[in-house]
C-alpha cells in the first residue's frame, strides 16, 4: 500500500511530504510521481533537451573532499590542466556539434588564474554566440565579478549536503576560509550569474529527512539549475574506505540506488518547475543502458556531453567506471542524439536558460 497522498502537478510539496515520497516503494503510486514529475517537466521547460559542451579544464585540486576522486591528497593520479588553445579548441567543437552552452569545470586549481580565464572567456565570447558556464569551485567574489564582466553567464557549485555536520565531515573547510556554498550561490546571484547546485543522493550518514531538506533548500535558492545524482563510492578515497562518516541508524540511511535519484530528480522537478535539471553520467554510470533515458523521462531536461581530449578526460575520475570517458566528442554527440530522438524529444536550439527560455529574463 502507498504511505503517500496522490500528487498533484505543483503539489505543496513539504518536509514531511518529500520524506514520504523518498520512501515511497509502490511501483504505481511512484509511476504516478514519475508521471507528474514529466508533466511538469513539459509544461515548464518544453520537450526539448538543452545540450551542454563539458570541457574539464583541469584535474588538478587543493580540497580533500573525502569522497572525491581527484582530491588532493590523491597520489596515484595523473593531473593535467589544458591550457588556452585547448580549451578554445574544444569550444569550437562545442560549437561545431550544435552546442549552445560551453560548462568549463575543474577542480578547484588555483593556478587557473582569474585573469587568464578572464581573457579564455572573452575569447570564447568572441568567436561563438553560446553561454558560458562556470564550476570552478570556492573562489573570491572579485573573481566571480571578473569573470561575470568577462561574459560568463551561470556558476555551478554543489551544496552536496544541506546538513551541517554531515557537510563538514565530506568537505573540509581550507585551514583559512570556512567553507559556506549556500552563501557563495546568494553572493553569485547578486554578481548576476544564474545559479546552479546540487547534492549526492545516499551518502553515507544522510538522512531522509536531510535529503528532503536538500530539495526545500533548492526551492528556498531558486535554483536556476540542479543537478543530483547517486553517491558513487571511489575506493580510494577516505569516505570509499569508510575511514570518515558518521553513525546513523540503519533505518534512517538513504540509499544511493538509481530509484533514489529518479525520486530525487521527479521532486526536484515538482519543487522547482522551471529549473534545468540534468540527467546527470552518474545516473549514466548507474544504468549504462537507460539510465539518462530515464532520468529525462522524469523531470530532467538537460544533458551535458563531453567534449574534453579524450587522454584528459580519463583522469577526471571522481568516482570510478564514469560513462562516457573514452568515446570522442563526435561519438557521444550522435549517441546522445539517438537517445533524445528515441524518446520523441528534440535537441534545443537555443541557449535555454531557466524555463527554456532563449535569453536571460
Ligand atoms: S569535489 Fe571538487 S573541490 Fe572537492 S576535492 Fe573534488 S574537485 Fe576538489
Amino acid at each position: 500500500m502507498p504511505s503517500t497522498t496522490p500528487i498533484a502537478d505543483g503539489a505543496d510539496l513539504t518536509l514531511a511530504t518529500i520524506t514520504a515520497w523518498l520512501r515511497e516503494t509502490d511501483a504505481a503510486a511512484l509511476a504516478e510521481l514519475f508521471d507528474a514529475a514529466d508533466r511538469t517537466r513539459r509544461r515548464n521547460v518544453g520537450d526539448e533537451v538543452q545540450l551542454r559542451g563539458l570541457i574539464e579544464l583541469s584535474n588538478h585540486c587543493r580540497r580533500q573532499c573525502a569522497y572525491c576522486g581527484i582530491a588532493r591528497d590523491r597520489k596515484d593520479l595523473t593531473r593535467y590542466r589544458l591550457d588556452r588553445e585547448q580549451i578554445l579548441e574544444c569550444a569550437a567543437t562545442a560549437k561545431r556539434l550544435g552546442y549552445q552552452t560551453v560548462v568549463m569545470q575543474a577542480g578547484e586549481d588555483p593556478a587557473i588564474r582569474a585573469d587568464e580565464m578572464a581573457g579564455i572567456i572573452r575569447e570564447i565570447k568572441s568567436r561563438h554566440d553560446v553561454a558560458i558556464t562556470l564550476s570552478l569551485g570556492e573562489r573570491n567574489d572579485d573573481e566571480f565579478q571578473l569573470w561575470r564582466d568577462a561574459g560568463a553567464d551561470r556558476y555551478l557549485i554543489r551544496f552536496e549536503t544541506s546538513d551541517h555536520d554531515l557537510y563538514d565531515i565530506i568537505h573540509p573547510s581550507l585551514p583559512y576560509r570556512l567553507s559556506d556554498r549556500v552563501a557563495i550561490l546568494k553572493r553569485l546571484r547578486e554578481i548576476g550569474y544564474e545559479i546552479g547546485s546540487g547534492v549526492m543522493i545516499g551518502l553515507p550518514g544522510q538522512r531522509w529527512e536531510d535529503l528532503a531538506r536538500d530539495i526545500l533548500l533548492f526551492r528556498e535558492l531558486d535554483l536556476d539549475m540542479i543537478g543530483v545524482g547517486p553517491y558513487l563510492p571511489h575506493p580510494d578515497t577516505p569516505l570509499g574506505r569508510g575511514d570518515v562518516g558518521r553513525e546513523i541508524d540503519p533505518d534512517e540511511q538513504v540509499p544511493n540506488t538509481e530509484e533514489m535519484t529518479y525520486k530525487v530528480v521527479a521532486l526536484t522537478r515538482l519543487a522547482c518547475p522551471e529549473a534545468n535539471i540534468p540527467s546527470t553520467t552518474a545516473l549514466a554510470t548507474i544504468n549504462k543502458g537507460l539510465g539518462r533515458e530515464l532520468g529525462l523521462m522524469r523531470g530532467a531536461n538537460v544533458v551535458m556531453p563531453n567534449v574534453t581530449p579524450s587522454d584528459c578526460r580519463i583522469h577526471y575520475e571522481i568516482y570510478p567506471a564514469k560513462a562516457c570517458i573514452t568515446e570522442s566528442a563526435e561519438a557521444c554527440f550522435a549517441c546522445m542524439l539517438g537517445r533524445i530522438h528515441a524518446l520523441g524529444r528534440r535537441v534545443a536550439t537555443g541557449k535555454g536558460y531557466r524555463g527554456g527560455r532563449n535569453t536571460r529574463n
